[in-house]
């Protein structure tokens, strides 16, 4: 007899979509957040995140439909997303789906998560200490624990045999007070991206606007890199500089999938537990929520069948989905984002029609864009002519 089916430790996309879908099929679900602390996040999300996981469009803050692409000398390109990326505020989004999966049926605990166990006959415990409860230890027997407790997380250092390293950059924003509206150098709709040396020698900056507020960030794996002296240059850049601030933070942002995901038997990690944040981009959110949804299928059916295989299968199917992408994008990062000469052209590449519409294509719908093969053949001899050094425009 256990008290829950399913334990979710982490009440991010991640958990709070695992939670969701699994009280949605009646499974008995217990999900501890320990709350308090918003998510430090630039906040873009794809369409098909709105359509894929039924977030209503009022959750968004707003709507960029532009971006622009800053090279180390200063060039600028615009780029028409020809849709657009929602911007949301994790300080509203993270509460919003934890209620969702409450009102499905989820036991919702505001708690600190301490630690696993096992009992005489090795079944599955959660310690864990509520909020408001003078900090009582309490224990739950469950079926099957999902860690989607973060980059950082207990579930996957006391859980899972095999500890691998995880590789991340670390991420630093600060979220200021926007302009009244669109200025020579800031505008409302339009998301800034800058490639520069500068602004992070690995991976890149951004000025994100989220309405009111504006997320102005920059992540580096380099230690020692100021990644304050980053965002300041940005913000500066962007004509920010004197704006009020209202928070500075920042955390790890894990860069590859780890190879296990499972202990093989009752624990399962998903979202940055399990690093599935796209390589070059640092994107998290929707891949957070399709771990967890896949995570949900398995757990349901490890319920139902008490066959640890299927734990085994939210790695492979994640893979399966998005691990093509996965590889475009650290082949990319590893490519483009390792001197100042290769920024400038990549930067540069972004000026054609084509990779634009592409790329944007592919971002909001998570899916490779297919092309006429002349297209892909007009770009890959566009590309090679940038990286031999002849620019035929
Ligand atoms: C600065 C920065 C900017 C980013 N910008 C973007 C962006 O623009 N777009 C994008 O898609 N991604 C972005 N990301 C990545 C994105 O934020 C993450 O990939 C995403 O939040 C992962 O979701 P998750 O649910 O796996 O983990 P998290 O969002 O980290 O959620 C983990 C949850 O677990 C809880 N928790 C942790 N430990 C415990 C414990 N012991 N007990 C109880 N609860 C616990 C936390 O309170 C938290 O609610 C950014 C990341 C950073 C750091």
């Amino acid at each position: 007899m256990t008290d829950y089916d399913v334990a979710i430790v982490g009440g991010g996309p991640a958990g709070a979509t695992a939670a969701y879908e699994l009280a949605q099929r009646g499974q008995r679900v217990l999900l501890i957040d320990r709350d308090g602390r918003i998510k430090p996040c630039g906040g873009a999300v794809p369409p098909i995140l709105l359509r894929e996981f039924d977030v209503p469009e009022r959750l968004l803050e707003t709507k960029v439909s532009e971006a622009r692409m800053v090279s180390p000398s200063e060039q600028r390109v615009d780029m028409d997303i020809g849709g657009f990326v929602g911007m949301v505020d994790r300080g509203k989004f993270d509460p919003w789906l934890r209620e969702r999966a409450a009102e499905a049926g989820a036991d919702l605990v505001t708690g600190h998560f301490e630690e696993l166990a096992r009992d005489e006959n090795d079944g599955l415990l959660v310690r864990y200490r509520e909020k408001n409860k003078q900090g009582k230890l309490k224990t739950a027997h469950v079926s099957v624990v999902i860690g989607a407790d973060g980059a950082a997380s207990k579930v996957r250092k006391q859980g899972l045999d095999r500890q691998e390293k995880m590789k991340h950059v670390f991420a630093y924003h600060e979220i200021v007070r926007s302009p009244a509206g669109k200025t020579e150098t800031f505008d409302p709709k339009r998301c800034d991206v800058y490639y520069q040396g500068i602004v992070s020698p690995d991976f890149y900056g951004w000025v994100f606007p989220h309405g009111e507020c504006t997320s102005v960030g920059a992540g580096s794996a380099v230690k020692g890199f100021s990644l304050r002296k980053a965002v300041k240059r940005m913000r500066d850049n962007s004509g920010l500089d004197d704006n009020q601030v209202v928070r500075c933070e920042g955390a790890p942002l894990p860069l590859k999938p780890l190879k296990r995901w499972d202990n093989g038997k009752d624990i399962v990690v998903i979202g940055d537990a399990a690093g599935a944040v796209a390589p070059s981009s640092g994107e998290g959110i929707y891949y957070a929520m399709s771990s967890g949804r896949l995570a949900a299928d398995a757990c349901a059916e490890f319920v139902e069948t008490g066959n640890p295989r299927a734990l085994r299968q939210v790695r492979k199917r994640f893979m399966k989905a998005h691990g093509t992408i996965f590889t475009i994008l650290r082949i990319m990062q590893y490519w483009w984002y390792s001197s100042e000469v290769r920024r400038e052209k990549f930067v540069s590449i972004c000026r054609d029609p084509d990779v634009q519409r592409l790329t944007w294509e592919a971002y909001m719908n998570k899916k490779l864009v297919r092309a006429k093969p002349t297209t892909h053949l007009r770009i890959f001899f566009k590309d090679l002519a940038h990286l031999v050094g002849f620019n035929p425009q």
